[in-house]
């Protein structure tokens, strides 16, 4: 088995790979390349339609939006907004809009007018690509923003805003504007701006360019961690959220890499899944905990329908060792499991185990050109490998440039010597395999998706009834975690109950943000000297009383 090397006396993990060259080359240029001998095979299928494209008419529509996009203005120094669920426009958009040089914000397509509004001011997006199941929503967003900001709206498929852009016209641009000599810098300019919210606060614009994403799929695509597909026969299941940087570069991204055809889903329906399985005969799928547990739980995904399978990747949120025993006992030891670890700020990944060499419950080891430490959460001091877990601290290529107008954000993330700090807790076994332990940041991960405490706790600041509140994440069967809410109502308004506060959240945020937690009244928030919510306590607290 590979092992990493802990280099002494500094206690460093380095990778056991070989280091990857990252080209100088901008994602596009990348891509096109990697996939120019591709022109016949299919690049996607719609599962809700069934639509095929093929690889040459992906590049071609490419072609034509971006040149249709630049002569609307946008380019270098232009922020587009795309929220979409997953579908092959997704992939279209995506493409056109970087090709163009502008930076791509992806928008959580289940968001809410004012989640999405918030995100496209801050991010200063001109203008919106949106699939039209999100139309209302998305008008909403822009209505709550200065008149003018965003000068364009683009479905798409058809326009259902009078006055929007449709793809379909775009696409049929003469392609003449399309950028062939873009002077991109590609270790400045910012690609693709998701968001996060990192180790504390709300959600921030993560700067991730060209050379950042690039060096990712470099890393990888390392022979002993991805599947190359020569023969052409990879079907993969696109079906975590493109907007997020795992679904971004596994499914958009490492499907184009390696030539595969990419069978996308708006959403995880179960019923649909199970049916597309049965239909397109997937190899590969790259999922988060709840999906790989309905695959393993569910009586009606029955063996045979994963008879093709080769790899299954799971991350985004704490996987466990049972389950991939689970996933071998049902579907056969056959197919290749692997976790990995990552982050947005990560482009996304820093660690994913060895093909083939999985050690049940660990990430496996860094990837090329990445380096791990684990540090003592008070002192920040490095831990030896018998010193016990510690704070994940991650050093690479991959790492953000920073979040976006927050220089206090980055350096409070990013220290001096180019070391990212996680905010999560873990430990690395003799053979160099990164277990994760547990969560020091705030961030709860519903479903993989992201909840930012501080988010939730702002807007219960104007919520009537409650005088103070803090949003830690406890554990939940079905979602993985869940926000709970406690709550010191005001005394004036001591009727207030948990389905008063309930109700407020659900009326202005996204589902996977709901309080599936619950509501708890307290007396006071426990706090530091420095009024500093004391979320440790919380979570003792809750975790006694789920005991009870
Ligand atoms: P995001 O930026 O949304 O990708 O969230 C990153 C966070 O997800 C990490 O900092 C971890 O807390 C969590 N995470 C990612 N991968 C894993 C994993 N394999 N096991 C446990 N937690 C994970």
């Amino acid at each position: 088995a590979s092992v990493c090397t802990l280099k002494k006396p500094e206690h460093i993990y380095t990778s056991p790979h070989t280091d990857v060259q990252i080209p100088d080359m901008t994602l596009i240029d990348f891509l096109k390349d990697k996939s120019k001998d591709y022109d016949d095979r299919i690049a996607t299928v719609c599962a809700e339609t069934g639509e095929e494209m093929r690889y040459g008419e992906l590049w071609a529509k490419v072609g034509s939006v971006a040149s249709a996009l630049v002569k609307l203005g946008i380019g270098l120094g232009s922020t587009v907004g795309l929220v979409s669920p997953n579908c092959p426009e997704f992939v279209i958009c995506f493409l056109a809009t970087a090709a163009t040089g502008a930076t791509i914000t992806t928008v959580n397509s289940l968001y809410t007018p004012a989640e999405i509004s918030r995100q496209l001011e801050d991010s200063g997006a001109s203008a919106v690509i949106y699939h039209p199941t999100t139309a209302a929503v998305v008008l909403g967003a822009t209505q709550m923003l200065p008149p003018g900001s965003v000068k364009h709206m683009i479905s798409t498929h058809e326009a259902v805003n009078s006055g929007d852009l449709a793809l379909l016209t775009l696409e049929a641009d003469d392609g003449l504007a399309y950028p062939k000599n873009l002077q991109v810098d590609l270790a400045s300019d910012v690609l693709v701006l998701p968001y996060s919210s990192g180790t504390t606060g709300v959600p921030k614009g993560v700067e991730l360019t060209n050379r950042c994403i690039v060096c990712n799929l470099q890393q990888v695509s390392h022979p002993k961690v991805v599947f190359h597909n020569p023969d052409g026969v990879s079907v993969l299941f696109s079906v975590v959220p493109m907007f997020h940087i795992y679904g971004m570069v596994a499914c958009l991204m490492l499907s184009i890499l390696t030539g595969s055809k990419s069978v996308t889903f708006h959403k995880f329906d179960p019923q649909l899944f199970i049916k597309s399985m049965v239909q397109y005969k997937p190899t590969v799928m790259h999922l988060v905990p709840p999906i790989l547990n309905f695959l393993v739980q569910s009586p009606k995904v029955l063996p045979e329908y994963m008879a093709s399978m080769r790899t299954i990747v799971c991350g985004a949120a704490s996987v466990g060792d049972v389950i991939v025993k689970q996933v071998h006992d049902k579907f056969g030891s056959g197919i290749l499991f692997q976790e990995g670890f990552g982050m947005t700020e990560l482009s996304p990944g820093a660690h994913l185990t060895i093909m083939g060499e999985c050690t049940p419950g660990s990430c496996g080891p860094p990837l090329s050109n990445t380096m791990t430490k684990l540090v003592h959460v008070e002192t920040k001091e490095t831990l030896g490998p018998d010193d016990g877990p510690g704070e994940i601290c991650i050093k690479g290529p991959q790492l953000m440039k920073g979040y976006r107008n927050n220089p206090e954000a980055t350096a409070a993330t990013i220290d001096a010597d180019g070391w990212l700090y996680t905010g999560d807790i873990g430990r690395v076994d003799s053979d160099g395999n990164l277990f994760i332990i547990d969560r020091l940041k705030e961030l709860i991960k519903v479903k993989g998706f992201q909840v930012a405490p501080a988010e939730l706790e702002n807007l219960l600041k104007d919520c009537p009834g409650v005088a103070d509140s803090a949003v830690i994440g406890v554990k939940h069967d079905k979602l993985g975690e869940a926000p709970l809410a406690y709550i010191v109502k005001n005394p004036k308004h001591e009727s207030i109950t948990e389905e008063h506060i309930q109700k407020y959240i659900a009326d202005r945020l996204s589902t996977h943000k709901h309080l599936a937690g619950g509501v708890v009244f307290l007396d006071a928030i426990p706090k530091g000297s420095t009024g500093k919510i004391l979320r440790k306590e919380l979570k003792q607290m809750a975790e006694s009383d789920s005991s009870n």
